[in-house]
């Protein structure tokens, strides 16, 4: 199982997951058409794209779900609070429920509910065979039950949003730094890296650093935050790039 990212940021973000026989997608919140050329550009082609999974109705992660599911006929997996969110309830998709795994292909798939401004927000548990590959993006708080569900995963793209001093420095209106720093808002690198250090780091290969703010972090930042806590370790970090995206990461 392998992972790339067609782009990360609050302008937009989506991740393709695939194997031999599978390929998901996990959002989509870029337009249909710059969508395909972004997928284009890693050597997917919408065609095989198996299904698409939304985490949340927000526009950075649903905004060409419906347009490319339409398109190439792709089954779209999601909560009733997303269809609900999306306006969507009228179109025909699989409605998941935190907590209860489902099946796509090879993958066999946890939702975990997480703690997000959004109808009913969930992230993903990607099980190949013995691999785990997580996605980690748009929560507030680190829950127990979010970090007992993370612990042990091959590789994971994680959420270092923002950095507390740049995002009370930064340009934001008052009430939107507090969204964003707030308990239903985004991770900051330091609840992050907390996360992290819970996590089994010997099992670990990769981490994605994803979903970091242009304006209230800077990569530098929440890269030596993650590195603090993966020196002595083989994990090799990435950093998601909003335009880029990333390369191709082999899980394990
Ligand atoms: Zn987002
Ligand atoms: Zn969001």
């Amino acid at each position: 199982m392998k992972f790339v990212s067609i782009g990360s940021g609050s302008k937009g973000n989506s991740t393709v997951i695939t194997n031999k026989n599978t390929t998901i997608m996990i959002d989509c919140g870029f337009s249909g058409k710059e969508t395909v050329s972004r997928l284009k550009a890693k050597g997917i082609s919408p065609e095989q794209i198996d299904a698409i999974l939304v985490t949340h109705e927000h526009t950075d992660h649903c905004k060409g779900v419906a347009t490319l599911s339409r398109q190439y006929a792709l089954p779209i997996y999601m909560t009733h609070g997303t269809a609900r969110g999306m306006k969507l309830l009228k179109y025909q998709y699989t409605k998941i429920v935190a907590g209860e795994s489902f099946q796509i292909g090879d993958f066999k798939i946890d939702p975990i509910c997480v703690p997000h401004d959004s109808n009913e927000a969930c992230q993903f548990l990607v099980n190949d065979q013995d691999k785990r590959f997580g996605i980690l993006t748009d929560l507030g708080h680190v829950t127990p039950h979010i970090e007992s569900a993370y612990q042990q995963c091959d590789s994971i793209l994680l959420e270092f949003n923002h950095d507390t001093e740049l995002l009370a420095k930064g340009p934001y209106p008052y009430s939107l730094k507090k969204r964003v720093g707030g308990n239903l808002g985004h991770l900051n690198n330091n609840q992050a890296a907390n996360l992290l250090q819970s996590m089994d780091l010997d099992r670990l290969k990769n981490l994605a650093l994803s979903h970091i703010s242009e304006k209230n972090n800077c990569f530098k930042i929440a890269l030596e935050t993650a590195q603090n806590i993966t020196e002595n370790t083989d994990t090799t970090i990435h950093t998601l790039e909003q335009q880029f995206g990333s390369e191709w990461i082999e899980v394990a």
